[in-house]
C-alpha cells in the first residue's frame, strides 16, 4: 500500500482500477528545410492550423452543453490562441526565413510564449501554460496527421493516472469511464482543477512523482476532499473508503437538491449568496450554480493579456456583464493592479509591492487610466444595476479623491449627453486594518462595505498571502481578524449601509456559522463553493450562530477557534472533512 498526498481540489472518492496515461512526447528535433520546400511546409502548416482549429470548435461544441460556459471558455480561449495574428506570423516567419521544419517553428513560437507566461507573477495567468501546451500539441498531432487516442482506450471505469492533463483532455474525459484523477503536477487555479470541480469527479494533482509509483490496473483510491490518493490499498482502508465513498455520494446528490432552495437559515433570516469573477463569460455558470448575482468583478484580468485595454474594450466586458446579470446585483470594482496582480505586463516590479503603488494608489498615478475605467463602468451603467467598488482604500481622502474623479467623468458624460446612472452607488473594499478600524468615518462616504478578507488576514497578520512559507500564519480566525470584521459590520448597521465579504473566507464551510452571526449577511464567494454555504446556512439558527461567536470570542488563539468551527462545521457537512 503506498500513500501519497497532493493538493484536494474537487472533493469526493474514486475507488477503481487505475489508467496510467503515458505522457505525449513532445520534444521536437531541430529541423530545417531546403528553400524549395518552404511553399510545401508552408501550405502544410496552413491545412495544420485550419485541421486544428476544426477541432477546437467541434470540441466546444460538443462540451459546452455538457459541461457548461466556464469549460467553454477554455476552447474559446484555444481557438483565440489559434488565431493570434502575432504568434501565427512567427512561426511562418520561422518557416519561411530561417526554414525551419513546420514542426520545430510550431514548437519554438509556442516554447519561447510558455516561457514568457511561466515568468509572470500572477500565478492564475502563469497556469495557464498548460493550454499553450494543450494547443501546441493540438497543432502537431494535426501537422503529423496523428490523433489522441490513448483516453480512449480506457475500457469500464478506471481512474485516470496522469503526469499532467491538458485542459482539453480533462474537458473531454468520458465520465461514464473515468470516475477520478490524480496528477503529478498542477495547482489549485489550474483548469484542470476547474474542470474537475465542474464535472464533479474527485481529483488531486501536485502529486510529485506518482506517475512512476502507478502501473495500470493497480487498485487505486482518491480522496479529492483531503488529497490523499492510495495505491493498493489493504483491506481494512478498503472498507473505510467505501463506506466514505458512499456517504459522499449522498452529500452530493443532498446540494444538488438546494440548488433552486434559498439560502435562509433555519429560522428563516434570508442571506444573499453572490459570486466571484474574473471575466464576465464567468457569469452564466455562477447564476447558474445558484449565485444570485455578481459580488465581485475582478476588472484588472482585462490586462491579462499584458496590454492596456482602451474604453471601448473596458465598456464591451463591463456592457457583457450588466446584460449577463439581467436586473441581477453586479458590482464591478475598479482596477486593483500590482502586487499580487499582472506586476509584469504593466506595474513596474517594486521591492515591497503589497505596501507600494497598487490598487487605488495606481489608479491615482495613472489617473487617465482610471478615468477610461470609470467612463466605461458610467457607460455600462445605463444597461442595468451596477455597484462601483474601489479596492484597498487606506484613507478618507482617498475615497473623497476618488469620488471626485467620479463626479468629473459624470460631468464629462453629461457633456457629451451620454446616458449613465447618476445614482451609481460607490462602495469600498475594507481588506487593511486601517480602512476596518476607521469604518464608521469611511461609512457616511459610501454606500456600501464588502470586507476583503484575503488581503485583511495578510496585512494584519503581516503573512504574505502567496508565501506558502508563512501559511500557517494565515489564519482567518485569527481574534484580531475577527474583531475587525465584527468592528466594520457594526460600524455598517450604525449607518445604514451594507456590509458584504468578497474574500475566500467567505466561501469556506468553517467560517460560514460565525459570519452568520456576526452579522453578516450578504456572501459574495467562488461559484463551486455555493451550494456548500447554502448548506450550512439552512442548517443553523441565527441564535445557534450568534452563541458560536460569543464562544469564540473567549478564546485568545486562533488554533482553538479554528478546532471549534471546524467541529461545528463537521456536525453538519461531515462530508467535506
Ligand atoms: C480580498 O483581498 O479579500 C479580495 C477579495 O481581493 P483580491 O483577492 O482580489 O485581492
Ligand atoms: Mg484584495
Amino acid at each position: 500500500m503506498i500513500i501519497r498526498v497532493g493538493i484536494p481540489v474537487s472533493p469526493g472518492v474514486a475507488i477503481e482500477r487505475a489508467f496510467v496515461l503515458e505522457a505525449e512526447d513532445t520534444h521536437i528535433a531541430e529541423r530545417f528545410i531546403p528553400p524549395e520546400a518552404v511553399e510545401g511546409a508552408l501550405a502544410r502548416l496552413e491545412r495544420a492550423l485550419e485541421r486544428a482549429r476544426a477541432d477546437v470548435r467541434e470540441m466546444r461544441e460538443r462540451y459546452a452543453e455538457v459541461l457548461g460556459d466556464e469549460t467553454a471558455q477554455i476552447f474559446r480561449f484555444h481557438e483565440l490562441m489559434l488565431q493570434d495574428r502575432s504568434l501565427l506570423d512567427e512561426i511562418r516567419r520561422h518557416v519561411r526565413e530561417r526554414h525551419y521544419s513546420p514542426e520545430y517553428a510550431v514548437s519554438t513560437a509556442f516554447r519561447s510564449r510558455i516561457r514568457m507566461i511561466r515568468s509572470l507573477h500572477d500565478e492564475y495567468l502563469r497556469q495557464r501554460d498548460v493550454d499553450l501546451y494543450d494547443v501546441e500539441r493540438r497543432v502537431l498531432r494535426a501537422l503529423r496527421g496523428t490523433r489522441q487516442e490513448e483516453l480512449q482506450s480506457a475500457t469500464g471505469e478506471v481512474v485516470l493516472v496522469a503526469h499532467d492533463l491538458t485542459p482539453s483532455q480533462t474537458a473531454t474525459l468520458d465520465t461514464s469511464k473515468i470516475i477520478g484523477f490524480a496528477t503529478d503536477v498542477g495547482g489549485r487555479t489550474s483548469h484542470t482543477a476547474i474542470v474537475a470541480r465542474a464535472l464533479g469527479i474527485p481529483a488531486v494533482v501536485g502529486l510529485g512523482s506518482l506517475t512512476t509509483e502507478v502501473t495500470s490496473g493497480d487498485l487505486v483510491i482518491i480522496d479529492g476532499t483531503k488529497g490523499r490518493v492510495i495505491v493498493n490499498p489493504d483491506e481494512d482502508t478498503l472498507r473505510t473508503y467505501r463506506a466514505r465513498r458512499r456517504q459522499f455520494i449522498e452529500f452530493a446528490r443532498d446540494l444538488a437538491e438546494l440548488r433552486d432552495l434559498p439560502a435562509e437559515t433555519r429560522d428563516g433570516h434570508k442571506v444573499t449568496i453572490l459570486a466571484n469573477i474574473e471575466f464576465p463569460e464567468e457569469i452564466g455558470a455562477a447564476l447558474d450554480s445558484g449565485a444570485e448575482g455578481i459580488g465581485l468583478y475582478r476588472t484588472e484580468f482585462l490586462y491579462a493579456d499584458g496590454k492596456e485595454p482602451d474604453e471601448e474594450a473596458h465598456f464591451q466586458a463591463y456592457h457583457a456583464a450588466v446584460e449577463a446579470c439581467d436586473g441581477r446585483p453586479l458590482v464591478i470594482r475598479t482596477l486593483d493592479l500590482g502586487a499580487d496582480k499582472m506586476t509584469d505586463s504593466i506595474v513596474q516590479l517594486e521591492k515591497n509591492p503589497f505596501l507600494g503603488c497598487r490598487s487605488i494608489r495606481y489608479a491615482f498615478q495613472r489617473p487617465e487610466l482610471f478615468k477610461t475605467q470609470l467612463r466605461a463602468i458610467l457607460r455600462a451603467s445605463a444597461f442595468g444595476p451596477i455597484k462601483l467598488m474601489l479596492p484597498m482604500v487606506t484613507t478618507l481622502g482617498e475615497v473623497r479623491r476618488a469620488k471626485l474623479m467620479i463626479s468629473d467623468v459624470m460631468d464629462d458624460l453629461e457633456r457629451e449627453g451620454i446616458p449613465f446612472d447618476d445614482r451609481i452607488p460607490v462602495g469600498i473594499m475594507v481588506e487593511v486594518p486601517s480602512a476596518a478600524l476607521i469604518a464608521d468615518f469611511l461609512a457616511r462616504e459610501v454606500a456600501f462595505f464588502s470586507i476583503g478578507t484575503n488581503d485583511l488576514v495578510q496585512y494584519t497578520l503581516a503573512v504574505d498571502r502567496v508565501n506558502e512559507r508563512v501559511a500557517e500564519l494565515y489564519q482567518p480566525s485569527h481574534p484580531a481578524i475577527l474583531r475587525l470584521i465584527l468592528g466594520v459590520i457594526e460600524a455598517g448597521w450604525r449607518h445604514g449601509i451594507e456590509v458584504s465579504m468578497c474574500g475566500e473566507m467567505s466561501g469556506e464551510v468553517v467560517y460560514t456559522i460565525p459570519l452568520i452571526g456576526l452579522g453578516l449577511r450578504t456572501f459574495s464567494i467562488s461559484p463551486g463553493t455555493i451550494p456548500e454555504v447554502k448548506k450550512v446556512t439552512r442548517s443553523i439558527t441565527v441564535r445557534e450562530a450568534e452563541e458560536v461567536v460569543d464562544r469564540i470570542f473567549t478564546f485568545s488563539d486562533a488554533r482553538q477557534t479554528e478546532s471549534y468551527l471546524q467541529e461545528r462545521a463537521r456536525r453538519i457537512v461531515p462530508q467535506l472533512f
